[in-house]
Formats: C-alpha cells, sequence, structure tokens
C-alpha cells in the first residue's frame, strides 16, 4: 500500500462506524478494515493512556484508504480519555469490567505513577460486563471475528502475548521490548482475560514510559506495518 504524502498527515481520510455509545452518549467509534478482519487495534482502554491514541491516530492518518485487514478503535474508553482519567465517566475501570470467571467485585487498586504504590482505587463495576463500553466491545469482536486483537497500553514497556505467537514475537523483536506471557499481577475481569476464555487471541502492547515525540518515532512506524502488513 502506498501511504499519504506528509501534507496530508494532519487528518483521519478515512470515516467510523459507530459501534455503541459510553454512558454519557460518546460514539464508540471503529473504522472498519476494507476487506475481511484478521486483527482489531484499539488503544485507550485506559483513558489516561492518550499517547495510545495519538499514535495509533497518526499510524491511521497515513492510510489512503481502509487497511486491508485491520479494524482501528482509537480510544475504547473516550469519557476516560476527554476527563483525563483512567476509569470510565462513572468511574468504573473497564479492563477489570469483563466477564470472566475471575471477576472479582473489590476496588481495583493502581499506580498513580509508576513510581508510585497501587492505592488509587477504582471501581470494577457493579457487576462484571457492566458497561456499555465493555458491551460495546465484545459485540463488535463477536461481528469482526478478528483472528488477534492488538491492545494498545503504556507505560510497561513490554509485550504480553499469553499465546506467545509468532505476531508477539515479531512484535517485541520489531520493538526491542521484552516478550512476556502475562504482566506479574494478578489481572481479575480484564480484556485479555476474558480473551483467553473466548478463544480471542490478545496481545497487549504496552508503550514505554517516553515523551510523545519518542512514542511517535518509535512506534508508529510499527503500527504503519501492523495496519499495511499483507499478511496480516
Ligand atoms: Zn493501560
Amino acid at each position: 500500500m502506498n501511504l499519504r504524502p506528509r501534507q496530508q498527515w494532519g487528518t483521519i481520510p478515512l470515516e467510523p462506524d459507530t459501534y455503541g455509545r459510553s454512558p454519557l452518549g460518546t460514539p464508540l467509534e471503529v473504522w472498519r478494515p476494507r476487506g475481511r478482519c484478521r486483527m482489531l487495534i484499539f488503544a485507550a482502554i485506559h483513558g489516561e493512556e492518550s499517547e495510545t491514541t495519538l499514535a495509533l491516530s497518526r499510524a491511521l492518518r497515513r492510510l489512503p484508504e481502509p487497511s486491508p485487514h485491520c479494524a482501528v478503535v482509537l480510544a475504547a474508553n473516550p469519557d476516560g480519555l476527554l476527563r483525563g482519567t483512567r476509569g470510565n465517566a462513572r468511574g468504573v475501570e473497564l479492563n477489570r469490567n469483563f466477564p470472566t470467571r475471575d471477576w472479582r467485585p473489590e476496588p481495583v487498586a493502581h499506580r498513580f505513577t509508576l513510581e508510585d504504590p497501587r492505592d488509587v482505587l477504582l471501581s470494577p463495576g457493579p457487576h462484571a460486563g457492566s458497561e456499555p463500553e465493555t458491551q460495546a466491545l465484545i459485540a463488535l469482536i463477536g461481528d469482526l471475528k478478528p483472528e488477534v486483537v492488538i491492545s494498545l497500553h503504556a507505560p510497561l514497556a513490554c509485550i504480553d502475548d499469553a499465546n506467545q505467537s509468532a505476531l508477539g514475537r515479531w512484535l517485541a523483536e520489531r520493538t526491542g521490548m521484552p516478550f512476556v506471557a502475562d504482566v506479574g499481577y494478578p489481572t481479575p475481569g480484564s480484556f485479555g482475560t476474558w480473551g483467553g476464555e473466548n478463544k480471542v487471541p490478545v496481545i497487549t502492547y504496552e508503550f514505554p514510559l517516553a515523551d510523545p515525540d519518542a512514542l511517535v518515532r518509535d512506534h508508529v512506524p510499527v503500527l504503519v506495518e501492523l495496519l499495511t502488513r499483507a499478511d496480516g
């Protein structure tokens, strides 16, 4: 695929579909592929991780037409992104809200910064799968039937792939980041756990802690390769 000239990188030339609405009524948008969906990439299920949206948007803006095989969600948690919060507008940590066997009702503790203890609490929702964003993402995956889903996060600097797949290994080699089978702590109700229980292969692509220009320089080319790879 020929990429757009630099002069055109300011805008997204392609129109998204809406796959649901957030609790505030914000559209949940997906850029569908031209052909059969083999991959879904989504950013910002954690609204604090806006660098994932920036990088994925910049990759998408370089395509002259829809990806041949890859669906793109720039913000799985748009209200969190608007408000700069990890959770959605109801204060729910969406990445602990998925209906998994290990879903827990207790508050989820997370680190305010990478150096901090896990002492900031968020709700995993009143029940598993309670949130519109969670339900809509599950329905979207049921509709698209991707062979793999790539979930963008920051800033743990690793490629986390429970299946240790060839694509995960390629990403680790391409980015120079460690290839791991888990993030080293329990994540009940996470999207990755839901994928494992529902035979949806999930690769979690964790950007490093870096300034936005460095992330764009190092990771946008990788995302462009994912969006344009002929072999999916
Ligand atoms: Zn995250």
